[in-house]
C-alpha cells in the first residue's frame, strides 16, 4: 500500500485549470461554516510537513499555498475565527468549531511574505486550484510523531507524486527569503 501523504494527492496530483480565478474556502462546520471569498488563483502550492499547519485529520502533511491579502476576504461567520498563536510570525485564523485554520497572515512589514496570506487550498469550494508542486519541511513530520524509519518510504513517494522533498521551502521560496534577508543588511543593491 502507498504512503499516505494527504487526501488530496493519495490518488496522484490533480492538475489545476490554467483560468481558475479563485472561489470560497468553507470551513467543516455542518452549521454556520466560516467561509473565506479568494479573488485569484494561489500560488507556491505544496504539501507541508512543519507541525504549525493544519492538517485534515490522519493526514501526515497539510496542503498549503498563498494568495495576495487583498485577494482575501472573510464572508461569513467571523465572529467564529480565533488567532491560534498571536506570537507567531504567521497569524493563523482558526475555526473555533471544527479547528479549521481559515487563512495564515503575516503582519510584520519587514518580512519577505508579507502581503501574502496562506491557505489551504482543499477547502475550496471548486476543483482546479494551482497544482502542489513539492513538499516542505519534510524532516519536521518527525516532530509530529512520525517514525524516522518511514521517511524513506515517505520521500520516496512524494519523488513518485513529483512532490519534491525538501527539509525547508523550495528553493525559489529559499532564494526569495535569502534576497529579501541580503537587501536588509544592505549585501545587495535593493
Ligand atoms: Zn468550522
Ligand atoms: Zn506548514
Amino acid at each position: 500500500m502507498a504512503v499516505s501523504i494527504h487526501p488530496s494527492v493519495d490518488s496522484g496530483v490533480k492538475a489545476g485549470s490554467p483560468g481558475y480565478s479563485g472561489g470560497t474556502l468553507k470551513c467543516l462546520c455542518a452549521k454556520d461554516p466560516v467561509t473565506v471569498g479568494i479573488g485569484a488563483n494561489v500560488a507556491f502550492n505544496h504539501v507541508c510537513g512543519c507541525t504549525k499547519c493544519w492538517k485534515p485529520s490522519g493526514a501526515i502533511f497539510s496542503l498549503v499555498a498563498v494568495v495576495s491579502r487583498d485577494k482575501l476576504k472573510v464572508t461569513q461567520n467571523p465572529q467564529k475565527l480565533k488567532i491560534v498563536d498571536a506570537s507567531a510570525t504567521i497569524q493563523r485564523y482558526a475555526c473555533t468549531g471544527c479547528g479549521v485554520h481559515m487563512y495564515g497572515r503575516i503582519e510584520n512589514k519587514d518580512h519577505a511574505f508579507h502581503g501574502l496570506d496562506f491557505v489551504h487550498p482543499e477547502l475550496f469550494d471548486a476543483n482546479g486550484w494551482e497544482a502542489p508542486g513539492f513538499a516542505a519541511f519534510v524532516s519536521s513530520v518527525i516532530e509530529a510523531g512520525t517514525s524516522p524509519k518511514a521517511m524513506d518510504g515517505i520521500r520516496a513517494r512524494l519523488k513518485e507524486l513529483k512532490l519534491e522533498p525538501y527539509d525547508c521551502l523550495s528553493p525559489a521560496l529559499m532564494d526569495i527569503l535569502a534576497t529579501h534577508a541580503a537587501k536588509q543588511k544592505g549585501t545587495l543593491a535593493a
